[in-house]
């Protein structure tokens, strides 16, 4: 059977749909999302330049989220108001709707004046659970480009899962992400370091814990108030954050002012040159201070590593390094045990 073009048109429609819907709900990562949702957008919309803004809490600002500009790819963090903007009329009656474009920092969105004659602006509402607007993709194109109802259909699909896959995102980083310091709570430490030991028992590997306890913290609170005390948990936080390798090392909170680092393909000797490095850090740091004075603090850690050949249980190999954070702080603090 001869292909006509249009359903050569289908075919291709249908597997740029097919490959975006898996990609975006196999994603829980909200970064991923908005850029596998903006590359979506451009490719069904053949537009260069697009945004995608979500709106804030106060429901009177969007943040912009991701943009692509001239065909790349870009994060930004620019807040806009909406009143009096087209995007209020968006909001309003949750259909696309085509504008005068103005271009902000480079990346479009929708506008009632006219800047140029030569681009238009089309808004898409992300339209979510609930049928509330949670945000925007704004595409820029030229003027004479018509879009046919088909092409409104598919954009009304694909936003539609946009939409779905950022409230799953966020709803998975309310469920794992520790609302003070941004670091993992205990119950996905739990499961991942649960993770970690089945897949060493399969595949030849390392694998090392690090857990930290702030010294003496109680002293802390006790003198400066325990604001002062989340501040110091914030920035300990921050510390650990950037001296892990992203997306590979779990930073947990795993209580209070308990930390704790899962290390997936790291022997002891690494374990010890990062926790060494993170303790030292910590030492030189003076953190924020909230009275004036110069704060310092010390963390103790405890060491537990272990690989395919002598892997143990989740509960002993968590207790081994908890032991080795037992033994440092009664040899003084300030120090790593191992
Ligand atoms: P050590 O060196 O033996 O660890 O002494 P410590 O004072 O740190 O130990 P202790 O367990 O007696 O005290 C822990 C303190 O941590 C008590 C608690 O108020 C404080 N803490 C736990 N979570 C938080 C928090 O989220 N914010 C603040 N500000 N303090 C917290
Ligand atoms: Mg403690
Ligand atoms: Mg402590």
């Amino acid at each position: 059977m001869t292909k006509t073009s249009d359903t050569y048109d289908i075919e291709i429609t249908l597997q740029t749909l097919k490959y975006a819907t898996r990609q975006l709900v196999a994603e829980l990562d909200l970064e991923r999302v908005v850029f596998h949702g903006i590359s979506t957008i451009a490719d069904f919309s053949s537009s260069r330049n697009l945004s995608l803004l979500l709106l804030n809490d106060d429901g009177k600002t969007v943040s912009v989220i991701g943009a692509m500009i001239d065909g790349n790819y870009k994060t930004d963090t620019s807040q806009i108001p909406i009143k009096n903007t087209p995007l209020a009329d968006v909001l309003d009656t949750k259909q696309p709707a085509e504008y005068h474009c103005l271009r902000k920092s480079n990346f479009p969105i929708p506008t009632f004046n006219i800047f140029s004659k030569n681009r238009k602006c089309t808004c898409l509402p992300l339209v979510g659970t609930g049928n509330k607007v949670i945000g925007f993709i704004n595409y820029e194109h030229h003027p004479n480009i018509e879009i046919t109802r088909n092409h409104e259909e598919i954009f009304t699909v694909i936003t539609t899962l946009i939409a779905a896959a950022i409230e799953n995102a966020r709803l998975f980083q309310m469920a794992t992400i520790d609302g003070l310091t941004g670091l993992y709570v205990r119950r996905f430490f739990d499961i991942r370091l649960q993770e970690e030991i089945t897949r060493l028992k399969r595949v030849d590997s390392e694998l090392a814990i690090i857990v930290y306890d702030i010294d003496h913290f109680k002293n802390i609170n006790d003198t400066y108030g325990h604001q002062q005390g989340d501040i110091i948990l914030k920035e300990l936080a921050e510390i650990l954050k950037a001296a892990v390798r992203k997306d590979i090392d779990i930073p947990c909170r795993y209580g209070g002012e308990e930390l704790v680092l899962i290390l997936p393909g790291t022997d002891l000797e690494g374990a010890i040159v990062l926790g060494e490095r993170i303790r030292k850090r910590c030492e030189d740091y003076q953190f924020s201070s909230l009275s004036g004075n110069k704060i310092h603090t010390t963390i103790s850690g405890g060491i537990a590593a272990v690989n395919s050949k002598t892997v143990k249980t989740k509960d002993d190999f968590f207790q081994q390094a908890d032991k080795k954070l037992y033994e440092a702080k009664q040899s003084g603090r300030n120090r790593i045990r191992f």
